[in-house]
This record gives C-alpha cells, structure tokens and sequence, in this order.
C-alpha cells in the first residue's frame, strides 16, 4: 500500500468538515446513509458551536492507495493543536471559500504549513454559489504563499471536482519517508480518554513499526506501558497487530491519567528505544485564567469532583483550588484560549447541574518585586519565571503596589484579514488595544492583510465583538503567543460598601485605568441594582479611588405597594427574587448577581 498523509486547513466556516465528509464519502469510507452526522465533529458542545476542538484522523482507501486524513481544530484559540496535526501529515488542502476570499486563518494556516515543509495543495472550495470568484480567491492565494500554486476547484456541497482533487492528493503529495527497520518512533498528534479502556492514543509512524504486546516507551514523558490494542480509524477504531512506517493509528496501553501522556511526544519501545525523539514537542502551559466557584458553598465538593472528571478526559486546562474572601472556596482554571473558559463552564454546568460564578478571565503575570509588606499570597507558593521574576496568575494575589520593581505580561503577534474599506477602523482599534505596528501587505488591491504586536491580556477583554463591529463582520484574526514584555500594568481593585472584593479585582494598563475604572463603577452600579440600603461602589488603583458610584437605597414605597396588593402577586414576588439569589452571591450585606463578576469584559 501507498501511503499519503494529509490535513485540510480552512478559515472557519470555509467547508472543511462538508470536504472531509464528501470525501468519505465519496470513497467509500463511510456509507452515505452513515452520512447524516458530520463525522469529524465530535462531542455534541463543538457540533453546536460548529468547532473541532480534538483532533481526529481516518484512514481512507483509494485505488491502491491508503490515505490517511487528519482532522484540525478550527478555532483561533487552537493554533497551537494544528501545529501538532500538520507535523503528522506531508501535505495540506488549503482550502478557501471562493465566495469569501482568504481570511486570516488562511493566512496563518498557509504560513504554517509551508514552514514545516509541507506540500500546499490550494483548493477553493463552494464554487457552486453564484457569488463566487475563484479567479480572485486564487490570486490571493499566490501572493499569500508567495508562488503560484495552480488550484484545485471543487464544491464540497455537489461533490463537483472532488475526483480531481483525490489524484491531485496522490500525484502531489509525497510519500512518507522514514526507515522502516529503524528503531520505532511514533508522534503523538492526539490522545483521549476512554473511560472503559483508558487513553486512546493517536499516532503517526515515523520510523520502524510497533505491534501488539510490545512495551512501549513515551521518550518525553517517560512512561513506560504494554500495548494492549493497536489499530486505525475508519473512524471507528479498527484493530490490526501493528503499525509500520508512515502510517497512521491509534494505540491502547492501559494507561489512565490522560495528563502522561503529552500530545507531540514520541513514542518508542522499552527495549529498542530510539536514539533521539521526534522534533515538535513544546510542553503548553496555560495562558488565560479565571476563577470558578459554586454559587451554593455546599456544593464546593461536588464541583471538585466534577473537575476531576472533565480533567480526566480533557487535559486542555489545569485547575487549583482557590480561597476567595469573597467567594470563598473555588477553583483557578488555566486555559489555552478564551474560548475554552465557556466551554468548560458550561459542561461543569449542564453535565454535572452546577450553578457557577465565573469571574473575568486575565492573562498570566511576570511580577518582580521586594517583600517589605504582607503579600496575599505565601511567596513560597508562587512559580519562579526566571531573572528574578514571580508568575502571577491571579489579581488576588499581586504584591502591594509599593512592592513591585516590574511586571512583565504576554504579547500575541495579531494577523488580522480585512477589506480595505474598514482599515482605518481596524488600526484605530488596535491602537487603543495598546498594539504596535508590524506589516501590512495588500492582497488583490481588495484586501489587506495586517500584522501587530498586542498584549494579550487586550485579545481577552472584548477584542473579537470590537472587531466584527468595526468591520461590519468582515475582517478575521489569528494570533500567536510572541513572549512576556514590561508594561506599566495596575492592579485595579473594586470596593463594595468599602470592602474590597478580591475576585473582581482587574489588572489593566495605568493610562486606561481612570476611565475603566468609572466605566466599571458604572456597570456595577447598574448590575448590583438597588437594595435595602445606600451602597458605594469605588475602584482604586494604587491606594487612590479612581472611581465611585452611588447606589441608592431602595425607595420605601416601591416595598410598601407589594405589601398592600394581593396574595398572589406578594408570592410571585418572592419567587422572582428567589430565583435571582441562585445567581447572587451575598457579600457581606450586599447580593451580587454573577454577571458583577464578568462586568469588566461587558464595558465599552
Ligand atoms: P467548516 O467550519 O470549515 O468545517 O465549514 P463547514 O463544512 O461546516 O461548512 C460551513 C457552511 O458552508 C455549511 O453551511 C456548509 O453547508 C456550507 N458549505 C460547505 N461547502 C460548500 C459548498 O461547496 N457549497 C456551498 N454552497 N456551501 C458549502
């Protein structure tokens, strides 16, 4: 059999799963009436939100060959998972919806690929539709990948072009290259856990082969484990005795802590181990934080559990209990992007009927500084970020103001798609997201293709709704993380009738911080609403109050006219205002409803 490994990369929305499945299709993989589902589209969640977020592979018979077809996560947050994928392939489909042009994750995609090497097959996809200009499309493409690479034209809906494109796969793409009597390495692209039979490990064959009842070695990792099942997917998991060089498969080894087994190692064997691993492996560490805590303080233990077992199967984020004077018992989750946080608040919620408080999600902090003051936080218990400075992940816990020497936080290279006509609109936007400019490269006198440096802690606090509304919708991001650079941060804290409440603290920009600090008094002021009592609401930086809002107490006649109606309207009341205490959390005297807590990524 000849083999050929290959990704579809797309912009999102673009067509790759319609692809995907036409091509199963198509070559029988798959029976079309088996068809109904999108196949590569996993749990119910990413089908919902139209995103793969684990990525997958099948193995696809065509005339004499094998192809092998792995799946990509198609969201922004997730640049960094297609980077693994594509190390598992020799060639990509680039492809682009004709009817839309290149956006930015075509751009990303189409750079990465060719800086691993990769054969770039461009193909643009939905010309079926009226509107579609492939011509221009294609012209795009070329200055994007710097020469002119003929396309492929297909519609994935009408299967039209789809026959060419797998001879182009198999004229095009090169065959796997490796020893197939070496010492066998094996790269992890990808890994599950099943609770029935521990974690499913996926593996593209570089060197050697890997059979059945050997021990295998993890060279990262270091575990070492008998292979009790091997095979591929056609999706389903079929089992054959081993895996030669080039192919493509999944291992089961009895291993059941989804966390040792790390995505880009390489996988050998215990007795004939490799000389060295497979290049790729980058450990990921966590970017974005925020804190989770049960709206009911009993229910503190179930939610513990509760992580555990979505850990067990989603390794993507990590998590740590956390005491919020405020809040009180929690967790700190770290996460790879922004749009993970929701997700894993919302399987907490629907899939184990708990009721959260989330609070703003924040960047992670590198903070130099003395220790002439009480900390809030055990300095013993901080990670060291080298030269001296301390991770900080949590507002809660940075050092008072006149402690701190410098903090340094995140930046991210933006590459942002847009019309030409909302440039103007996109580079003020950037601007006051504190970016710095890079390049811009014009595509097809339409488009333009702009670069920034921008910290990241900008990308977490409303940046995607700024931009469709500056764009009318139009221009698309994609970034990546750059490295940690000083910055003139503030630790911003809000005061509740004079209490600071640790878990709505802010870290912003010094110049920013007056006007989101009223900004922030004022959406407080609207969400907290009126109680019993007077209640002030003030935002202090740096020992000064930047900010302050006034909530008046509630009017005695507005509590007088329930009193004097009737019976059942009294009772409905109550029931109104039981309901909203399951989302308030009670701060000392004054209720808080959950949307307080995320109010800063709610201002304008
Ligand atoms: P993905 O996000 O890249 O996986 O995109 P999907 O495969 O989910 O496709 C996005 C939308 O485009 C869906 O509504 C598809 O039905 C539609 N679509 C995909 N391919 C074609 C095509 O060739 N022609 C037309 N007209 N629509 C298509």
């Amino acid at each position: 059999m000849k083999i050929r490994n290959f990704s579809i990369v797309a912009h999102i929305d673009h067509g790759k799963t319609t692809l995907s499945d036409r091509i199963l299709e198509d070559t029988g993989t798959v029976a079309k009436r088996k068809m109904t589902a999108q196949l590569l589209d996993g749990m119910e969640l990413e089908k919902e939100r139209g995103i793969t977020i684990k990525a997958k592979a099948v193995r696809i018979k065509y005339k004499d060959y094998e192809l092998n077809l792995i799946d990509t996560p198609g969201h922004v947050d997730f640049s960094y998972e297609v980077a693994r994928s594509l190390r598992a392939c020799e060639g990509v489909l680039l492809l682009v919806d004709a009817s839309q042009g290149v956006e930015a994750q075509t751009v990303a995609h189409a750079h990465l690929a060719q800086s691993l090497g990769l054969k770039v097959i461009p193909v643009m996809n939905k010309v079926d539709l009226s509107q579609s200009d492939a011509d221009l499309s294609e012209e795009q493409l070329w200055e994007i990948l710097r020469e002119p690479i003929l396309a492929e034209r297909v519609s994935a809906k009408t299967g039209m072009g789809v026959d060419h494109l797998l001879e182009r796969i198999v004229t095009d793409i090169p065959e796997p290259k490796g020893n197939p009597n070496g010492k066998p390495r094996a790269l992890i692209f990808d890994s599950f856990y099943d609770p029935f039979r521990g974690v499913i490990i996926y593996v593209r064959m570089f060197d050697g082969s890997l059979k059945q009842g050997q021990t295998l070695r993890l060279m990262g990792g270091g575990l070492t484990s008998k292979i009790e099942e091997i095979g591929y997917m056609t999706p389903q998991l079929v089992k054959c005795g081993g895996l030669n060089m080039g192919e493509v498969g999944y291992i089961v080894a009895g291993i059941k802590d989804i966390h040792s087994v790390k995505v880009g190692d390489t996988v050998t064997l215990a007795d004939n181990t490799a000389d060295e691993p497979l290049p790729g492996y980058e450990e990921t560490k966590p970017v974005v934080f925020a804190s989770i805590f049960p709206i009911d303080s009993p229910d503190y233990p179930l939610l513990r559990t509760a992580l555990e077992k979505l850990n067990l199967s989603d390794s993507s984020f990590s998590y740590q209990s956390e005491v919020s004077k405020a809040l009180g018992f929690g967790f700190r989750l770290g996460f790879m992007g922004l749009l993970h946080i929701e997700i894993v608040k919302e399987r907490l919620e629907r899939e184990f009927n708990l009721s959260l408080i989330a609070t703003s999600p924040n960047v992670v902090y590198h903070v130099k500084f003395t220790s002439k003051k009480s900390h809030p936080q055990e300095l013993s218990a901080l990670r060291d970020a080298g030269d001296g400075y301390k991770v900080i992940d949590n507002p809660a816990y940075f050092p008072p103001y006149g402690d701190i020497i410098d903090i340094k936080e995140p930046t991210i290279t933006i590459t942002i798609v847009t019309p030409v006509e909302f440039m103007d609109g996109v580079m003020t936007l950037l601007k006051e997201k504190r970016g710095t400019y890079l390049e811009m490269e014009h595509i097809s006198n339409m488009r333009v293709i702009i670069k920034y440096i921008m910290p990241m802690a900008e990308m977490v606090i409303d940046f995607y709704n700024k931009l469709k509304s500056v764009s009318k919708g139009y221009a698309s991001f994609d970034y990546e993380l750059d490295e940690y650079r000083s910055s003139d941060v503030v630790l911003m804290e809000i005061l509740i009738h004079g209490e600071p409440v640790d878990a709505l603290s802010v870290v912003t920009h010094k110049d920013k911080a007056q006007t989101q600090g009223r900004a922030l008094c004022e959406k407080l002021k609207e969400l907290i609403g009126r109680q019993m009592f007077e209640i002030a609401v003030q935002a202090r930086v740096n020992g000064k109050i930047v900010a302050r809002e006034t909530i008046p107490a509630m009017r005695k006649d507005v509590i007088a006219k329930c009193y004097g109606g009737d019976i059942t309207r009294k009772r409905k009341l109550l029931e109104k205002q039981k309901e909203g205490k399951k989302r308030m959390k009670s701060i000392g005297s004054v209720d808080i409803p959950q949307e307080a807590f995320v109010a800063m990524l709610k201002i304008d």
